[in-house]
């Protein structure tokens, strides 16, 4: 059975952490939905987490979420999924706090990878998003701890300015003519219907990206990149953490 992408609400409304649904198909360890508000992890962004209760009143917790090359979503899910649960109304919670973490960090990134191509012709090589600390790697020349000041306070002004974000979609032709939406975390723009997702901050910065960020810079709060490595000549990795409101 072919099933048809699943809608993901998120792409909407990047704070969207409920939802209902319908049960589509079941796996050995996952249930695919028609409609979903969990991120399937992608672009260094790991998936949400969170709960599912089926209108038989069966309570899911869902570990994680995937989506595999057909677009489909599909919700890991304990206890194992069942053929009963196809048909079933679904009420789904991702766990929003996760989510809003996630999407401070990504966000951030976002911030840096502007300043660090911007100022020192520096691209992305990899970025992974976490929940204590997120690591963004470069290609950068001329690398130093000086340079690193510089591109956190860099980042740090930027953010405390509060420039909103907001999507919008280019058509893939557009995409492909205009070099610097290609600018993006992922490897791989995320094309949905012929069409390019592009998160803006206004008057700073836009670039392909399917993930999740906040409405302003300002919700980032500040940034600290606390530790680097050398992964090889000229690949360096930063280390980012979010730090406490009030920190200077
Ligand atoms: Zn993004």
């Amino acid at each position: 059975m072919t099933l048809p992408p699943t809608v993901r609400l998120y792409l909407q409304d990047d704070e969207c952490c409920d939802a209902e649904a319908t049960v589509v198909a079941a796996a050995a360890d996952a249930l695919a939905l028609d409609r979903t508000c969990f991120y399937p992890g992608g672009g260094g962004q790991p998936s949400d987490a969170g709960e599912a209760r089926l209108e038989d009143g069966t309570v899911l917790a869902i570990a994680s979420a995937r989506a595999d090359a057909q677009g489909v979503v599909w919700h890991e899910c304990r206890p194992a999924p069942h053929a009963a649960m196809v048909g079933q109304r679904v009420a789904l919670y991702a766990d929003a706090v996760r989510r809003r973490t996630l999407s401070r960090h990504h966000t951030a990134l976002h911030v840096l990878n502007t300043i660090a191509l911007r100022d020192y012709g520096a691209l992305i090589t990899g970025a992974q998003i976490g929940l204590d600390y997120s690591r963004i790697d470069f290609r950068l020349e001329g690398f130093s701890s000086a340079l690193v000041a510089v591109l956190e306070a860099s980042a740090n002004a930027v953010l405390a300015a509060g420039h909103p974000l907001s999507a919008r979609y280019v058509a893939e032709e557009e995409f492909r003519e205009r070099g610097d939406l290609a600018r993006t975390l992922e490897a791989r723009p995320p094309v949905v219907d012929g069409r390019v997702r592009v998160v803006e901050i206004a008057g700073f910065d836009a670039q392909a990206c399917g993930g999740t960020h906040v409405r302003s810079t300002a919700e980032v709060g500040r940034i600290a990149i606390f530790r680097t490595e050398n992964k090889g000549r000229i690949n360096k990795r930063l280390y980012v953490r979010l730090e406490p409101a009030g920190a200077a």
